[in-house]
């Protein structure tokens, strides 16, 4: 038996091992939630000229100053611009223009007076009020230079950024691509879920929660079905995982009878990098390459599954789509709950984290047997216990990974 390495360990050199598969031109609407693979530019300012920040009349601040109800200005009308017009016309002192929120501003204008506070004409208006000189205006440049760096290289993108990308006309945008994630179930006691049901058989769901967490860490999840524990169909199934980028098969690596798992993938000339874990839940979970596949065989109980693609296949897809935030925001919490572990072995417990006014506290999710997948669904962060500790009672502080 292969000596456990610590959980740290194990993510450096999965992260060592992982590498961009490579960059792609998309579309905006495809863009959500992929990284830019490229320094964006503007090509032009934003806005691209003055504009008016209101509807309202474009003006001559010395003509208006001073205007009062009692005592209007009052202003020959010489165009209305709706947005998008260009004007025809300069102003020259005793003038205005209409103006609607947008349209550029005419020549000779250094003020917006917003329509409220005249009478609205449109042949000849009178002014009420006059407001700070350079009121209501958008300046050319305001919200972006032309040649402006305005994303970097490996920024995430979020509706805002997509926005920031429409607005200086930019199309399409250079991101990283999706790593194709292959899933291989194994066990002969699995079926798949609408399978009829016969006594004895488990419903595969970690193909499903981990196609879940693929497709949330960026990669493009790709199943391969269930494998019986027979050393053939697994090997056919691993040599079409192994086409894609990574491959994670499931269950078959614990030391029973029935595990093949870790024999079939030597055949492939797999060079191990981590056997074990030490880790609770999750210790049987093996990493190594395959030529340049990263291959995750993960432990079958289906928390163990959900908490080693967190430690350790998340950060590895993130690091592949270009991402720079590779862990999941920690915090401190004062634990509810007493709670005894093996020393030696860094335990993740699924907690509920409780965060108002004061500081924030963390509950277990009840019990914390590897298999109870229900305790994933009720958490909402892990309770991350290091290897040294063996006792913990209410009102200690833990610090838990949020989810
Ligand atoms: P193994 O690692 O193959 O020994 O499996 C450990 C436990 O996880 C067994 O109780 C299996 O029935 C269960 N298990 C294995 N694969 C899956 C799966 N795909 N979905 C749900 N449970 C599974
Ligand atoms: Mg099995």
């Amino acid at each position: 038996m292969q000596q456990a390495v610590r959980v740290a360990e194990a993510q450096e050199m999965v992260l060592g091992c992982a590498q961009p598969v490579g960059v792609e031109k998309v579309a905006l609407l495809e863009a959500l939630h992929r990284v830019t693979a490229e320094e964006v530019a503007a090509q032009r300012h934003i806005p691209p000229e003055d504009n008016s920040a209101m509807d309202g009349y474009a003006v001559r601040h010395s003509d208006v100053a001073g205007a009062t109800r009692d005592h209007p200005a009052v202003l020959e009308v010489l165009e209305v611009l709706p947005a998008g017009k260009t004007p025809h016309h300069r102003l020259t002192p005793g003038t205005t223009s209409k103006i609607m929120t947008g349209a550029p501003l005419p020549e000779g204008a250094d003020t917006v007076v917003q329509i409220e506070h005249t009478n609205g004409g449109d042949a000849q208006v009178q002014i009420y009020r006059a407001p700070r000189l350079g009121s209501n205006l958008r300046r050319r440049g305001e919200d972006i230079r032309a040649g402006e760096c305005v994303l970097a290289s490996q920024t995430f993108l979020r509706p805002a950024e997509l926005g920031v990308l429409a607005s200086i006309g930019k199309a399409q945008v250079l991101v990283y691509q999706r790593p194709r994630v292959a899933i291989l179930a194994t066990g002969d006691e699995i079926i798949d879920p609408g399978e009829p049901d016969t006594h004895g058989k488990i419903i595969n769901s970690n193909s499903y929660t981990l196609a879940g967490q693929i497709s949330e860490a960026g990669g493009s999840p790709l199943l391969l079905g269930v494998a019986p524990d027979d050393r053939e169909v697994i090997s056919q199934r691993l040599a079409s995982g192994l086409r894609a980028d990574v491959l994670i098969t499931s269950g078959g690596v614990s030391v029973g009878s029935f595990d093949y798992v870790r024999e079939c993938l030597d055949a492939f000339g797999f060079q191990a990098r981590f056997w074990t874990v030490a880790v609770r839940p999750g210790s049987p979970a093996t990493f190594g390459m395959v030529g340049r596949v990263p291959v995750f065989s993960l432990p079958g109980n289906p928390v163990a599954s959900m908490v080693t693609f967190e430690l350790f296949v998340r950060p590895a897809l993130l690091h592949m789509t270009g991402r720079r935030e590779l862990f999941r925001p920690r915090l401190d919490a004062v634990l509810q709950d007493t709670v005894e572990k093996r020393r030696g072995v860094r335990t993740l417990l699924r907690g509920v984290l409780h965060q108002g006014d004061g500081p924030a506290t963390v509950t277990t999710t009840g019990p914390q047997g590897s298999g109870i997948l229900r305790s994933m669904s009720l958490a909402n962060c892990l309770i991350d216990i290091p290897e040294e500790t063996e006792r913990l009672q209410p009102g200690d502080t833990v610090q838990v990974m949020c989810l």
